[in-house]
């Protein structure tokens, strides 16, 4: 039994979709062994029912990925230099101690590695990270409540 291609092109979405009934599968698998135009219409059904939706999932996946990423680097950074400032102050302090300074007759203050005004710097860099990470937070936890309203 031949049928017409206008026919095909009505069963083969039910094809695509594996609805329609052994026979008609049959018949439209006969149909586009020697028909190459419905052949294209069925790989015109898979494209259009495929690309779509995997490409819609992915780029939200990767957009997902990247925002997190973006966001998660910003904090983890001011994380790292909060830790190496507090790290490094600890240390000016430590080994001052340690060292010792002098006190010169004159009233001057005597200390080798300058570690007194260093400590304090890496005190102040410890700040200026502690405030950039709470505010890259505080950005990231408006962005999530934009998204959800
Ligand atoms: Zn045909």
């Amino acid at each position: 039994m031949k049928l017409s291609c206008e026919v095909i092109k009505d069963l083969l979405p039910l094809y695509y979709d594996k609805v329609c009934s052994k026979e008609s599968a049959l018949l439209v698998e006969e149909h586009l062994a020697d028909c190459p135009q419905c052949r294209d219409e069925l790989q015109k059904l898979n494209m259009h029912l495929e690309s779509p939706t995997i490409s819609n999932q992915e780029v939200k996946f990767m957009e997902n990925i990247s925002e997190k990423w973006k966001k998660d680097k910003r904090v983890s950074f001011t994380r790292g230099s909060m830790l190496i400032s507090a790290l490094a102050a600890l240390i000016c302090f430590v080994s001052y101690n340690l060292i010792g300074s002098k006190l010169l007759p004159d009233g001057t203050l005597v200390e080798p590695f300058a570690l007194i005004p260093i400590g304090y710097l890496f005190i102040l860099l410890f700040i200026i990270s502690l405030i950039f990470n709470l505010l890259f937070l505080l950005i990231a936890k408006l962005k999530k409540n934009n998204k959800k309203s």
